[in-house]
This record gives C-alpha cells, structure tokens and sequence, in this order.
C-alpha cells in the first residue's frame, strides 16, 4: 500500500475542503473526471447497466453509484458525512466595539471543542445565494486568507484560566474581522467582491468559519496525520476512493456522504432524510424493477456506516474501555454499542470481518466504557428510511470535534482497501440471518 500517497492525496483533500458545500463540490469534480453521469432529482432518469452515476442534494450531500452490467443482487454501500463541528456566521453580523473594531456574531454548528479555535487565523467559506436573471443560484465563496481571529483573554484578566473554563458562544467566540472604518456592511460587501457579483443581489449566505492551518504529517516516522474535519472526511474520502477502485458484479455500489450529521441528521440532505431511500427507488424502478423487487434487494444489501473513532489517548489511556481498545494505525475500527446507538450486531459485524479478512486489512474493536455514554451517529438514524444490515466502523482518531485532529498516517489506506472490497461484493440473503459473500 502507498500510505504516502493517499494521505498527500486525503490533506490536499481536506484543505481544499473547509466545509460540506466544498467537500461535495471536490467528490462531485473527482467523480465527473473518473467518468460518471451527474443526475439532477429534479430531471428524469435514464439509467443503463454498466454505467456509473452521481446526484447531490442541497450541494452538500452526495451519492455515487456504479451499476453492474447484469441485473443486480441489492446494494452494497458506504455513508460517511461531510460536516464538521463549526461556527457559522449570523445573518446581520457585523458587531462595533467602541467604534474602533468590528467582530462578528456566529453561532455554534455542532458540538466542537471551544478552546482550539482561539488565537489562531481562521477564514470563511460557505454558498451564499445570489439573484439572477432566471430566478435564484448557489455560489461557493472561500475567502482564501488568514482573515479572522478570536482573541483569548490575558491570563491576567483571567487568572483562573487553566482551572477549567466555561466558554460562552455569544461572549467568547466571536471572531475580529478588523478596524471599524466609515464604510458599513464591510464583511458582505467582501464576500460580493471575492464572488464577483453585487452586494445587493446577495439574497442569503450559509456561510462557516475555518481554520486555516493545513494538514499535515508528523511523529518520528511521519506515523500521524494532523488535520481539521478529518472527522469525517477521512472516512468519505477512503469511501470514495474506494468506490472507484471497485468492479461492481452483482450488486449497485453505493457511495453516500450526507450532511448534518452533527447536528442530528434531521435534514432532506441529513442521513434522517429521504435522500438514500428515493435514490435507491429511483435505481430500482428505472431499472423495470417492482416492488417486491425492491425490498427483495434491500434484503440482500449492506450497508457500511463510516464515521471516524476514539483511539486510546496517550494521556489519558483510562478513558477507553479496558478491552476493546482501538490505537492509531492498527486498523478499522468496527464500533459495537449495547443499545444499538451503533448498529453493529453479530450478523453485520461477522459480514463487516470477512470483508477485512478478503482486504487483508487490519481491524479493532471499539465499545464504550460502560460507564460512559459516547456519541452516536449516522447509521441508527439511515435506518428509519432504509432498514438492512448495517455496521458501524470508522477510522481511530484523537482530538474528535476539535478544528485539528490526528489520526494515523496508515489507516486511510486500510479503509480504501476494505470499501473497494465492499464496493466489488455481494451479500445474497439467503433466509433470515443467512447469507451468501461473493467477494
Ligand atoms: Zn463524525
């Protein structure tokens, strides 16, 4: 495996980027270039086997699938997510302080870690929505600069400082974007003018902060990858990759990236949402399908729920379960959760092994303490539109949630190997918990 390459590859790729509108443009551009179709939900499909095809929704979450030139078995998928903890930018931002500077009101996306956005630079990017002749359009703007910064407090204006701080989002986390001067509205009048339209027909924006340190490698070896967002663009990237390495025979390969797992999917373009599900039905039916057809191929699919993992942390080794401890660099991680906030069960997590087993790739084991809660994430959620047997794994990763995380510099690859498995394979259902793996 050319571990150097793929993670040059993955940092160019989070660089690039700052957020889920760039994440799915940067899939969307790999995808076009590797020769698939891009459909429109708004337009008709015509889909022919042996051809490969992509639709985005809300330019911010994407499917990709590759149909086999045969009639397919079911669907053999990965769904990673391409947002990340962050803070987004208040409509009507700017805010004077002592008519000598201008900040501006942001409000939390997610639950990040507060204490690393401070004092360093730190950007925006994001969509804003401009007025046309035809009616409305999506333009991605990223302001490509150090621009901004949120200033911590002296220590001597706060002495108790590294006790433990309570960080408030309205008092603490506002960003400084410069000097007050005459001019008004001075932070949309810069983004009209990084996207080449006028202020005035800026109708709306989504736009986030970012930090703009790049990934990187680092350790004596070069052994860790530190990056922002690698929860969980290290999983959609390994999944795409994946995805295009594959031959899919009997199955349709799947590759999904949704948004706004982190604030709980609840969205058309969230894994809550019907995205999966009318895509597969789309396939389904423009292929002559029934129903019954259907649910007979839901029945013989799976479904790999990427979303990155806790390694052991070096400096606190007591916060992971005492067994199933996973570590940097020694594989995927295959999550198992009691009360199913993972999906993992026996059946999947037997399928999800063979499929490491046929990638010759390493796997651990990730279950909470049971004195602790944990997260959750995509996969229970997908169930309530599309029920099949799912796995939840990701990738083993320190720092989750904080604007720069690490990983390990030779899990990416692992994953790549393992999702092109997946992508080429097939699960026959044969009776209830019985299946055939054609790998
Ligand atoms: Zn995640």
């Amino acid at each position: 495996m050319n571990f150097e390459n793929v993670n040059k590859e993955l940092i160019a790729f989070l660089d690039s980027s700052p957020n889920a509108f760039y994440a799915v443009s940067n899939m969307c551009k790999t995808l076009e270039d590797a020769g698939l179709i891009r459909l429109y939900e708004g337009k008709p499909w015509e889909l022919e086997a042996g051809k490969g095809y992509y639709v985005t929704r809300n330019d911010s979450a994407v499917i990709a699938f590759r149909i086999p030139k045969k009639d397919y078995t079911g669907f053999q998928m990965m769904a990673s997510h391409c947002d990340s903890p962050v803070f987004k930018i208040k409509t009507n931002a700017e805010i004077a302080i002592d008519k000598q500077y201008v900040k501006l009101n942001v409000e939390k996306y997610g639950g990040m870690i507060c204490a690393p956005w401070l004092d360093r630079p730190l950007s925006v990017a994001g969509r804003i929505i401009v007025r046309t002749e035809e009616g409305i359009e999506t333009r991605l703007v990223n302001i490509d600069r150090d621009l901004m910064i949120i200033p911590n407090l002296a220590i001597h204006m706060n002495r108790e400082v590294n006790d433990g701080y309570k960080f408030n989002a309205q008092v603490d986390m506002l960003p400084l974007f410069c000097e007050k001067g005459e001019e008004s509205d001075v932070f949309i009048k810069m983004i009209a003018e990084e996207a080449g339209v006028k202020a005035e027909d800026i109708l709306d924006t989504d736009l986030f902060l970012y930090n703009r340190m790049k990934g990187t490698m680092l350790g004596l070896n070069n052994e860790f990858v530190a990056s922002g967002r690698l929860d969980d663009l290290q999983c959609a990237y390994a999944s795409l990759q994946g995805f295009l390495k594959a031959e899919p025979k009997d199955s349709v390969a799947v590759h999904c990236v949704y948004d706004n797992e982190e604030v709980g999917s609840g969205t058309k373009q969230g894994a809550a949402g019907t995205f999966l599900k009318d895509t597969l039905r789309r396939i389904n039916s423009s292929c002559g399908k029934s129903e019954e057809e259907y649910l007979m191929s839901i029945a013989s699919s799976f479904l790999v729920s990427a979303d990155n993992a806790h390694a052991v942390h070096p400096n606190h080794p007591e916060k992971s379960d005492p067994t199933n401890r996973p570590y940097l660099n020694k594989g995927i991680v295959i999550k198992y959760s009691a009360n199913q906030k993972y999906t993992t069960d026996a059946v999947s997590g037997a399928v999800m092994r063979a499929i490491c087993n046929e990638a010759k790739v390493p796997f651990q084991i990730f279950t909470n303490r049971s004195d602790m809660l944990g997260g959750s994430t995509l996969g229970n959620i997908s169930q309530s539109q599309v029920a099949l047997n799912t796995v939840d794994i990701g990738l083993p990763q320190l720092a989750m949630h904080s604007p720069y995380e690490t990983a390990g510099a030779k899990d990416t690859a692992y994953l790549i190997e393992a999702a092109r498995v997946l992508f080429s394979s097939t699960m026959e259902g044969t009776g209830d918990g019985k299946y055939r793996l054609l790998f």
